[in-house]
């Protein structure tokens, strides 16, 4: 049996044992011993899906031995010194080893690192700029306290085990309050649901931090409120909340998703100061705390720029590493467009994905069963375990070093010592005065978020939820019935699908689940690179869209 860790970028990192296709989790403190239903089904696509490695040769997909692929590549790179290449690389594993890939094209100048990402960093600039570190305290923290706050974190669909624990904790009697402007799963273990306005949480916090006395906030309590959408009765009881008792504070990250994501992020924070309980605010920590990074110099674009710097013909050859950006990046479609028009391109990943689809080289690897590594948690702060290589298939490092060796350059490629656990140390707040950004709505918002049953563009064939989530209020103004079929456009493009009426939304907002095909296309098409306020992030969820009626839709 080979000891395991999930490295999947749902920011659990579960222990197990792998022998042959059994899964054998291993018990985990506090939420006991099980893995999600996904991780089976990325053994089978990852290790046994029957996807080959290919060049592509006058718009076919030929498949020579992978020395050749090889030779083709390191060929691309070194003829090409003085052409600027676009290197993307995912989380799809966040295993430690994949480092060496950016180690690996750091030999190369000519070769541009993105700088951001679709996923944490804007959340994670706002603790960096309130604490000067990013770090959660121990989850175990949470059985002190007497309430827990749920700020948009939709634990049911994102964080199994969390949801466990947060059912095991509402058993002991803590009250849980789940704050969200899409009506999710997770309402099922709250004592309270409070629908609040996209993007607005910073306002909410200010209001409970007005009507708690704690600070001076230069804003009266109507215009707060009125700006949240939150009710004087769900506030009063938030109110009451933070006034009697230990109250923990978990952030979602769809809240950084927006223009304003970093300060709606920071004002939580504020929060959980004034109230006194930064021992209890959770938001993320660093999932490779304590190992070594990488000294990268090579030259960077911002993530909010690809689109433009491709677009100028800025490129003349991209890599793409563990991502699958034609169905999780932005403005998808125009960057299809746009990727297919460099002279190389180069996909690495478990799966002929999409973008595997259009690349001139595309080479299968095997993930994190084929690779030994080391592996953190993003919200665990004690799961930074190593995990035995369990298939004897092509992994990452087997590619990185065919591909230096080919190239000759020397990468020193060995595992550093697993850090000793250090003791969490409360965090000290550092800001001052912080401004409220209001995020104004600019018609219909289209928000993607998560499904439990994949994790991004890592999806497992039929969903049977794939709908367009609309309001009843919103369904009568577009004179709309169930699952109906309707198209939904923006300057990026067009989706079509079908219409859920539901009162998972409310009005001036769509919802649907990210990175799904829909009857035509999917949510990403739509969405724009727009910067988020750190600079480090996307604000995906700042997507308008119209709603069009499709008559003769069979
Ligand atoms: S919950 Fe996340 S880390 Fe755990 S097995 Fe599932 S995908 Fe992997």
């Amino acid at each position: 049996m080979k000891k395991f860790i999930c490295s999947k970028d749902c920011i659990e990192a579960c222990f197990a044992y792998v022998d042959g296709l059994s899964i054998i989790p291993e018990n985990r403190e506090n939420t006991g011993r099980f893995v999600c239903s996904k991780l089976g089904k990325f053994l089978q696509r990852e290790v046994f899906s029957s996807d080959l490695s290919f060049i592509n040769v006058n718009g076919k997909q030929e498949h020579p031995d992978l020395q050749e692929i090889i030779k083709s590549i390191a060929s691309y790179i070194s003829v090409n010194k003085d052409k600027n290449i676009l290197f993307i690389r995912g989380s799809g594993s966040l295993g430690y080893m994949m480092n060496y890939w950016d180690l690996l094209f750091s030999h190369f100048p000519n070769i541009y690192f993105v700088d951001g990402s679709l996923c944490l960093e804007t959340g994670e600039s706002a603790h960096i700029k309130d604490f000067g570190v990013y770090v959660n305290p121990p989850v175990e923290n949470l059985s002190e306290v007497d309430n827990i706050v749920l700020f948009g974190r939709d634990a049911h669909n994102v964080s199994p085990h969390l949801y466990s624990y947060l059912k095991k904790l509402k058993n002991d009697g803590k009250k849980i309050i789940y704050i969200d402007p899409i009506l999710r799963k997770t309402v099922r273990i709250s004592d309270r649901y409070i629908r609040i306005k996209p993007a607005s949480d910073n306002f909410l916090a200010a209001a409970i931090i007005k009507n708690l006395s704690l600070d001076d906030i230069p804003y009266d309590l109507n215009y707060l409120i009125e700006k949240c959408n939150v009710s004087e009765n769900d506030l009063s009881y938030l109110v009451d909340t933070f006034k009697n008792g230990k109250t923990g504070i978990i952030t979602g990250y769809g809240l950084q998703r927006y223009k304003n994501g970093e300060n709606i992020v920071r004002w939580i924070n504020r929060l959980a100061y004034f109230t006194n309980n930064l021992n209890y605010l959770y938001y993320v920590r660093s999932s490779k705390a304590g190992l070594p990074k990488p000294d990268i110099k090579n030259p960077t674009i911002n993530i909010s720029e690809i689109l433009s710097y491709l677009n100028k013909g800025f490129f003349h050859g991209g890599i793409i590493v563990a991502s699958n950006p034609l169905i999780s990046y932005p403005s998808s479609k125009k960057l299809e467009e746009l990727l297919k028009k460099l002279t190389f391109l180069l996909v690495v990943d478990t799966n002929k994905t999409e973008t595997a689809e259009i690349a001139t080289h595309f080479i299968k690897v095997h993930g994190m069963f084929a690779q030994e590594d080391i592996s953190g948690s993003y919200f665990y702060d004690n799961r930074l375990h190593k995990r035995d290589k369990v298939f004897d298939k092509l992994s990452d490092i087997d590619v990185i070093k065919a591909i230096s060796k080919e190239l000759e350059v020397n990468i020193d490629i060995k595992f550093p010592p697993i850090p000793e656990k250090k003791e969490y140390e409360t965090r000290k707040y550092k800001t001052n005065s912080l401004q409220l950004l209001e995020n104004k709505s600019e018609g219909l918002r289209l928000i993607s978020g998560s499904h439990y049953s994949y994790l991004n563009s890592q999806r497992f064939g039929d969903f049977v939820e794939n709908f367009i989530y609309i309001s009843p209020i919103d369904a009568q103004k577009y004179n709309l019935t169930d699952e109906e079929v309707v198209n939904i456009s923006n300057e990026n493009g067009t989706i079509k699908g079908k219409v859920k009426i539901s009162e998972m939304c409310d009005e001036g907002y769509l919802f649907c689940y990210k990175c799904q095909d829909l009857i035509e296309g999917h949510p990403n098409i739509l969405t724009t690179y727009t910067p988020t306020d750190s600079f480090t992030g996307i604000a995906l969820y700042d997507t308008f869209v119209q709603l069009e009626k499709q008559k003769y839709h069979q």
